[in-house]
């Protein structure tokens, strides 16, 4: 039996909260259900004196456990310790997180009487294990290979990250996939016709804690990412958080008692408030009653669905700002929208369809996809293909991902030179060349960097490699090829060879060392790129124009080595010298300053040369 089915692949959608897997089996995907009957299982693991428990069970004990009770593991995979998001995570959470080696966060628990410490990945792992414990119970056979989805602002340190847990979990990683790619595999299948039109989708996901929209263009079966846009921080939790917040408020006006000094009230009201919120998307009114909520007091509460939607209005046209963005960064206008697709348990609440409904001229939105199982759908999809289980059709399905910044090195001062635009499809593969910029230079150091603005030192520093024991030449004799390669994974590698001597070396952007920015930082380098837009202009002129002028200088002192030992123009060459000098202390300046010193140059040494 385990040999027939040794190929076979299942997809995990390894969420925040929630994880869900599925498997292609008989022309179709199976959601597998854990054993407990639930289609989605909490990413959640509890340690405690005797054992450890993951899922249900995990999530079950969290109020009496809550810091040896670990989630939000996704939050923290392949970010660093010092990472802002990480700080401000951390003092949310009832678990303890501290700084480890090379500014990795470790979660740090008591387990069988001792404190051990977990990285993220690892935690995944048990979470995968998990999953992967879940299918074959369903299969009854071993499961080895896998695809995993990741959100798609995911950068390179964090796919890796994840795909490491996966390795960790006992899985083979077949591909790691952006989860609004999966759900759009799962809605072409849905849909899929003989059109040949080019069909632009839109991803609305709001899950438990994240928000994500992605524009993606279907053409057949193909899908690109066009532009990505949402928060890390907006979804479910919060629009409890407001009710709960309101009825602390209503408690304490009633019976003058402040319950937030008691977490497990307070955890009781949060329980309470998260069933009625799920009810009012199908009543108008609900009763959260609870017994001995403090100090022997019951609470009970009559909530209309007009209150919630009332209580939480801001953080649902928030969400719609945020489809706006994400058109705006597509280029796209609303009306191009062909399918809007709903991703998510949020969007089961009617007012987040409304408003998304009215915002697309009240278009019908996609609701055929299960909210809560369409990426794990689709990465069962995926993995079928990739394994060659599936039918022929679905074997045209090609996923794409995009850059979601450009990537580039630093040249010439500081100059950020774009390698990959932003918005490239991945996976890719694109050179340049780059040159010595100093004579006799044995040793070059590139620097990667990741974003828009056109000095280098504005942008994150992605990482950097030095290609050593060049031999010695004049500035601009040696010319390297620069190769950057994003693989299927998202996975970033760059190269430099010089193509004179065949020196070559790389970097791949390490876990440890992974800076790649996070969906945070790239809003704020679009924001930051548009904020300072006539100041990047200026500083792309002046670097065009210092460009010119160090062309000139050693083209002309090559024209003069080579030509002119006895000609007029041997008198220039003292000049040239001072010219490099005074580059040397004019490596920043306004553009009319190297144009000028050209145009001075020029009047001079051109009738020279020119003979
Ligand atoms: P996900 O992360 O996609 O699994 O979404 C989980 C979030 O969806 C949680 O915050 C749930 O409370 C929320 N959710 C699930 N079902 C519903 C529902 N019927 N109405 C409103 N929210 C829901």
């Amino acid at each position: 039996m385990a040999g027939e089915n040794e190929g076979l692949a299942i997809g995990i959608d390894l969420g925040t909260t929630y994880s869900c897997v599925a498997v292609w089996q008989r022309n179709r995907v199976k959601i597998i259900p854990n054993d407990q009957g639930n289609r989605i299982t909490p990413s959640y693991v509890s340690f405690n004196q005797a054992e450890r428990l993951i899922g249900d069970a995990a999530k079950n004990v969290v109020a009496l456990n809550p810091t040896n009770t670990v989630f939000d593991a996704k939050r923290l995979i392949g970010r660093r310790f010092s990472d802002p998001l990480v700080q401000s995570d951390k003092k949310h959470w009832p678990f303890k997180v501290i700084c480890g080696a090379n500014d990795k966060p470790m979660i740090s628990v008591t387990y069988q009487g001792e404190e051990k410490l977990f990285a993220a990945e690892q935690i995944s792992s048990m979470v995968l294990a998990n999953m992967k414990d879940i299918a074959e119970a369903f299969l009854g056979f071993p499961v080895k290979n896998s695809v995993i989805t990741v959100p798609a602002y995911f950068n390179d340190s964090q796919r890796r990250a994840t795909k490491d847990a996966g390795t960790l979990s006992g899985l083979n990683v077949l591909r790691i996939i952006a989860e609004p790619t999966a759900a759009a595999i799962a809605y072409g299948l849905d849909k899929m016709s003989s059109s040949s039109d080019e069909k632009n989708v839109l991803i609305f996901d709001l899950g438990g804690g994240t928000f994500d929209v992605s524009l993606l263009t279907m053409v057949k079966s193909t899908f690109k990412v066009k532009s990505t846009a949402g928060n890390t921080h907006l979804g479910g939790e919060d629009f409890d958080n407001r009710v709960v917040n309101y009825l602390v408020q209503d408690f304490e006006t009633r019976h003058k008692k402040d319950i937030r000094d008691n977490p497990r009230a307070l955890r009781r009201l949060r329980t309470a408030c998260e069933r009625a919120k799920r009810n009012l998307s199908f009543m108008a009114l609900t009763t959260i009653g609870i017994d001995c909520l403090y100090e022997g007091i019951d609470f009970e509460y009559k909530l209309t669905r007009e209150k919630f939607e009332e209580l939480n209005m801001d953080l649902f046209e928030k969400c719609i700002g945020h489809v706006e963005k994400c058109l705006k960064d597509g280029k796209m206008d609303k009306k191009s929208v062909h399918d809007v697709v709903l991703v998510g348990g949020s969007t089961r609440i009617p007012k987040v369809q409304q408003l998304l409904q009215d915002f697309f001229i009240g278009k019908q939105l996609c609701k055929s996809i299960h909210p809560d199982e369409a990426v794990a759908y689709g990465a069962a999809v995926q993995a079928a293909i990739l394994t060659g289980q599936d039918n022929h059709e679905i074997r045209d399905l090609i996923w794409w991902d995009v850059t979601p910044l450009s990537l580039g090195i630093s040249v010439n001062e500081n100059e950020m030179r774009v390698v990959v635009p932003k918005n490239t499809t991945i996976p890719t593969k694109k050179e340049d060349a780059a040159f010595t910029n100093l004579d006799h230079q044995t040793g070059i150091t590139f620097m990667v960097y990741e974003g828009e603005r056109p000095r280098a030192s504005d942008n994150i520093q992605l990482g950097k490699f030095v290609l050593s024991g060049i031999p010695s030449a004049l500035m601009g004799v040696h010319k390297f090829n620069v190769c950057f390669e994003i693989d299927a994974n998202g996975i970033l590698t760059v190269s430099a060879e010089d193509k004179t001597s065949g020196k070559t070396n790389s970097i791949t952007i390490s876990n440890v060392k992974g800076m790649l920015s996070s969906k945070d930082e790239i809003e704020r380098m679009l924001e930051e790129a548009e904020r300072f837009e006539l100041e990047d202009e200026e500083h792309k002129k002046s670097f065009n124009a210092r460009g010119l002028l160090v062309t000139y200088v050693y083209v002309t002192r090559n024209l003069v080595t080579k030509v002119a030992a006895s000609t007029e123009a041997i008198k220039i060459e003292d000049e040239i010298k001072q010219a490099i000098k005074w580059l040397d202390e004019h490596r920043v300046g306004k553009s009319e300053l190297f144009e000028n010193k050209t145009k001075e140059l020029k009047s001079i040494w051109d009738p020279i040369i020119r003979g």
